[in-house]
């Protein structure tokens, strides 16, 4: 419904006395399932983020900062302004278009995680872009989250022109017989096996349509891929570039930014390797702080992009914002 006719029928329904006008165009916005996709220029690419939904944790430390004290998460969160009693992670999707190939990172959560996420199909059709249109999906790394979006509930390819890249190292530990969890601090065991069982399933459909990488490997002459282990062993940053421009997505480096960007070493569940994940979070982190390099992260706040500085001990995340929406 456009904005004006809206505003014509809350008048003419007399809502426009009980409810915000916001309230009741968010509403016509979910209706209608319009979702918001923010589009900007890198070089010579067309770059567009999408969103996939979003993942709701609770309590905050079932899932980070497990060994410090609740009162130093709890005054940090209050002092941010945060809810103390989840962490809200965003899905911000990316798609980079290069003449005739359609580049997608990561396909979002698909079916398996409920209403709340899952929905990159019908982001990307209001972003105005085909699923048959994407030529490419390169995988950061191989959790539910990232992978969960490639098949339909009824097995079917989401994207079934795409070719699909992911890390060499990655794939050789999910399709091992045993892969190892013991430096993790991921405390659901049953669910870990679920996991285990379902992307042992996937990587093993895909097959057909599957390629390896390995780190500081160049493909599509605009994506530079970094190994950044810890989160998973071959959990990998993808570095879109053109000209002297770079956008780095630095995948699941890190899921709060009120809570990792001042203490990267109070960590989070869901790293494979508690310890090393923590050792790269920092390394990658003092490095694009002083490179100043643009960053895409997929977990963070809509649109997820910004930029790392330090900070005392640690660092912020200055998230870039926009004068109007696009
Ligand atoms: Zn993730």
């Amino acid at each position: 419904m456009e904005r004006r006719t809206l505003i014509k029928s809350i008048a003419i329904m007399g809502l426009g006395a009980t409810l915000p006008l916001r309230t009741l165009l968010a509403r016509s916005a979910a209706a209608a399932n319009k979702r918001p996709y923010h589009r900007f220029q890198l070089g010579d690419l067309e770059m567009t983020v999408v969103t996939d939904g979003h993942i709701v944790m609770s309590p905050v430390q079932d899932h980070f900062a497990q060994d410090v004290p609740a009162a130093a998460v709890t005054k940090l969160l209050q002092d941010s302004f945060r809810s103390v009693k989840s962490v809200d992670l965003g899905m911000n999707m990316l798609l980079v278009r290069k003449e005739k190939e359609v580049i997608l990172i990561d396909t979002g959560a698909g079916f398996g995680f409920g209403p709340d996420s899952g929905w990159l199909p019908l982001s990307l059709k209001d972003a105005g872009i085909s699923t048959d249109e994407v030529t490419k999906i390169v995988i950061t790394h191989a959790h539910p989250d990232h992978i969960g979006g490639l098949f339909s509930k009824d097995g079917q390819l989401v994207f079934p022109q795409a070719q699909v890249y992911m890390s060499a190292t990655e794939h050789r530990f999910w399709m091992s017989d045993k892969p190892d969890f013991s430096k993790s601090k991921f405390s659901n065991k049953a669910l870990l096996a679920k996991i285990l069982v379902s992307t042992k399933q996937t990587l093993t459909a895909l097959k057909d349509r599957l390629h390896f990488f390995d780190d500081k490997e160049t493909l599509f002459g605009c994506v530079r891929l970094q190994a950044a282990p810890g989160h998973t062993p071959g959990h990998t940053l993808v570095r879109v570039f053109s000209g002297n421009e770079e956008i780095v997505h630095i995948a699941d480096l890190i899921h709060s930014d009120v809570l990792l960007f001042p203490h990267p070493e109070w960590g989070f569940d869901g790293d494979t390797d508690f310890t090393l994940a923590a050792t790269t979070r920092r390394t990658v982190l003092e490095s694009l702080a002083k490179d100043r390099t643009m960053v895409f992260s997929y977990h963070l706040p809509w649109p997820g992009i910004g930029h790392v500085t330090k900070k005392d001990d640690g660092f912020a995340w200055i998230a870039e914002t926009y004068a109007f929406p696009d």
